[in-house]
């Protein structure tokens, strides 16, 4: 990946500096730690495992200026953390189907790692990125939602460890910045998708995509008409990074703002694989959010950042990627 500058054509993390990435080993996070190494960072990628898995990093883990260390956020960091320049935490399950199968870990996740995080940040003079979502404004009442929307999440329902879970975070970052002076920067990620999602998390695009593949009917929940906005996880990326460099601590939404119906990104995926499989319906999860499409005005202004991979572009990298994984898996000699 190419060296990305910040708004103002300049990326201010010199070579070397230190980062670590919580959450390394997971989809976003494994594709943040590449885009840091071409950075020229030394990068330190701390992961529980939980939901990451180590095969996402194999083409780092020889990388002379990166370091995996398997240890979970809401633990006191281990000693080679102290003294980074910069932290993105990504830690936390973000399938809805993951989620929901450990609920406490995920609440805890987001809130003692990220006061672990804050007190690390504290102690090495570092600057705090927290991955946080669209979850936060729940099954919204604006449309599209903006920054300032103060959200409608049902905080008794099977999502609230997740959604209730990042406001607790977000609220937790503002607290130390005006308690503390700790700086901070605040992501809302959408629907981030593409290659390295694992074809077994029960989102959405890696269900349908692992469907279409194996010939199986893909699972529509409720009519289908519900929507999300998809970006793919370049184009995240690089919102992470320019959001890091900037002098912005949001929150700022990062997400593609071409708006999808589940039944739509199913015909999509039917076309770009191929496959004959047919649609069927399974029930709606409860509190399953109707719509979702993000405003970007602020990260447009702030960050000069938008979207540049369309949904069928992305969607055509991940059914490669998804095909040659597969494709490993059944040789002779296993992944490479
Ligand atoms: N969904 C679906 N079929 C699936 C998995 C999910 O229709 O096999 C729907 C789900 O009900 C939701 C949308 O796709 O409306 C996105 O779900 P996902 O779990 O990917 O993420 P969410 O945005 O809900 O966190």
């Amino acid at each position: 990946m190419s060296p990305i500058g910040t708004a103002a054509g300049r990326s201010p993390i010199a070579a070397g500096e230190r980062v670590l990435v919580t959450g390394g080993a997971g989809f976003i996070g494994s594709h943040l730690c590449e885009c840091l190494l071409a950075q020229g960072c030394e990068v330190l990628a701390l992961d529980n495992l939980s939901s990451g898995h180590t095969q996402n990093l194999a083409p780092l883990l020889s990388h002379p200026r990166f370091r995996f260390m398997r240890a979970d956020v809401c633990a006191s960091p281990p000693p080679q953390a102290e003294g980074v320049q910069r932290i993105f935490n990504l830690a936390c399950p973000a399938s809805p189907a993951q989620y929901q199968r450990m609920p406490v870990q995920t609440v805890l996740t987001s809130a003692l790692g990220v006061w672990q995080m804050l007190e690390l940040a504290q102690r090495s003079g570092a600057r705090l990125l927290q991955a946080s979502t669209s979850e936060v404004y729940g099954d919204a009442l604006q449309h599209p939602q903006r920054e300032e929307d103060w959200g409608h999440v049902n905080p008794l329902g099977p999502r609230a460890c997740y959604d209730e879970g990042k406001r607790c975070a977000e609220a937790m970052l503002l607290a130390y910045a005006r308690q503390y002076g700790t700086t901070v920067r605040i992501a809302r990620l959408f629907n981030t998708y593409g290659p390295r999602l694992q074809p077994g998390d029960g989102r959405v695009v890696s269900n349908f995509i692992r469907q279409a593949l194996q010939g199986e009917d893909l699972t529509l929940y409720g009519d289908g008409h519900q929507t999300r906005s998809f970006c793919y996880v370049d184009d995240t990326v690089r919102g992470l990074w320019l959001l890091m460099e900037s002098g912005h601590e949001g929150p700022v939404n990062l997400g593609n703002p071409v708006e999808c119906s589940m039944r739509e990104l199913a015909e999509r995926v039917l076309a770009i694989t191929g496959s004959r499989s047919r649609l069927v319906h399974r029930p709606l999860p409860q509190d399953d959010p109707r719509r979702r499409r993000p405003d970007i005005a602020r990260a447009a202004q702030w960050l000069g950042w938008r979207p540049e991979i369309g949904l069928d572009e992305g969607l055509a990298r991940t059914v490669a990627e998804f095909r040659a994984r597969a494709g490993a898996l059944r040789s002779p000699s296993g992944p490479t």
